[in-house]
């Protein structure tokens, strides 16, 4: 069992809650941490030492003495770089260096092209990570530089438990791919695949709304899907598909047909995709996302209403889930979630289709991470292996 893995009431005083309250300011010391978690100072201080002898927390000057002598300050080694992240998107990924508390170090977008297959886009992704954890700065009086791990979010399914990619919509050659595997032959360090939507759930949600233990986080851009944080920690399922609603049906007419064979798809209605498909349909010389986005903005008339019947589209899926699940925040990301008609209507019907009890305190907003969240998350799920490694 891994800490992520772990009930969350176990994890009181665990290490990835001791490492959470030093890199969050909230402890600066064996004292506070004592005191946080209400373990003995003797059991803190075993933990705390653990941590350190593993290179994750590091003493950094003397504290403020209350008599007797200055209490040793921890602190999370910063400005190392020692953490790889990969978030592949359909056109670009989003490479980055950050350091133990989450935090990018260095990051850089790289165009891609999918279709030249797993080998040579994770091949050069890989080269270029490698190449910028060793370029960032090196950690201020830390004896941590070296590459920890890489955490890579790949736009479609993933098995979790073999990180094998499984029938993705729009990543032809990629189906079966064992991306692990692959890396392993090129990195000496833990990787770790996951889809992602989850990625962007796991950052979202560690640098907002952490204190919230139930949350469901929608990824629309090309593609559509999304992460769950049930009982503070991500919730993938049984084999790594849970929050995948892209191939939920919803009530469109006509049903556009949709890359798995079926119909009505809420991605073959709502995603990115979608509304460049349906508006070159119309007569709409359109290209991209990107082309489908300024229309909107500029108020075109035949873009907006696409926008929110997607809204409406992904606001029923979306009731579905807060009628099931009941959680205390709705966040969108992902290039469509600027969109203001498609968020309006997505609103209304979330409020229209859910019982009142389930948006009496819900809060609904837009993922305010930026672009980085994708490799936020992909550090995160490295540095939770890391920890629950030591
Ligand atoms: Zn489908």
């Amino acid at each position: 069992m891994t800490i992520d893995d772990a009930p969350r009431d176990a994890l009181r005083g665990g290490p990835r809650e001791l490492l959470r309250w030093v890199a969050t300011g909230a402890a600066v010391s064996r004292a506070d941490l004592s005191r946080l978690s209400g373990l003995s100072p003797s059991t803190v201080s075993q933990r705390v030492e653990a941590l350190i002898n593993q290179g994750l927390l590091e003493e950094a000057g003397a504290g403020r003495s209350r008599g007797g002598r200055r209490p040793r300050q921890l602190a999370v080694p910063t400005g190392g770089a020692v953490v790889g992240a990969i978030d592949l998107g359909a056109h670009h990924a989003r490479v980055g260096a950050l350091d133990l508390s989450g935090r990018v170090v260095q990051a850089r977008t790289l165009p891609v092209r999918i279709e030249d297959g797993p080998e040579a886009v994770l091949g050069a992704l890989l080269a270029e990570v490698t190449t910028l954890v060793g370029s960032a700065p090196a950690a201020g009086g830390s004896a941590v530089g070296a590459l920890r791990g890489v955490g890579i979010g790949i736009p479609g399914p993933v098995q979790h438990s073999t990180g094998r990619i499984v029938s993705p919509s729009r990543m032809p050659g990629w189906n079966g791919f064992d991306v692990v595997a692959f890396c392993a032959g090129r990195v000496d360090v833990p990787v770790i695949v996951d889809n992602d939507a989850n990625l962007m759930a796991l950052g979202a949600h560690r640098t907002a709304h952490s204190e919230l233990d139930h949350a469901v986080y929608i990824k629309a851009g090309t593609g559509i899907g999304s992460g769950v944080i049930s009982s503070g920690r991500l919730h993938r399922g049984a084999q790594g598909s849970a929050g995948d609603i892209s191939h939920c049906r919803v009530v469109a007419d006509p049903a556009p047909p949709c890359t798995c064979g079926n119909a009505g798809c809420l991605e073959a209605v709502a995603s990115g995709a979608a509304l460049v498909t349906a508006l070159r349909e119309q007569g709409v010389p359109v290209s991209d996302l990107t082309g489908v986005i300024r229309l909107i903005d500029d108020g075109d008339r035949q873009a907006t209403a696409l926008a929110r019947q997607a809204g409406r589209a992904v606001g029923e899926i979306l009731a579905v889930v807060v009628n099931f699940f009941n959680p205390q925040v709705v966040a969108i990301g992902g290039r469509l979630a600027d969109c203001e008609p498609l968020l309006a209507s997505m609103r209304a019907t979330l409020y229209e289709r859910c019982l009142p009890l389930a948006t009496q305190t819900l809060l609904i907003e837009r993922v305010a991470a930026g672009q980085d969240v994708g490799i936020t998350g992909a550090a995160h799920l490295v540095i939770d292996h890391v920890v629950a490694a030591a």
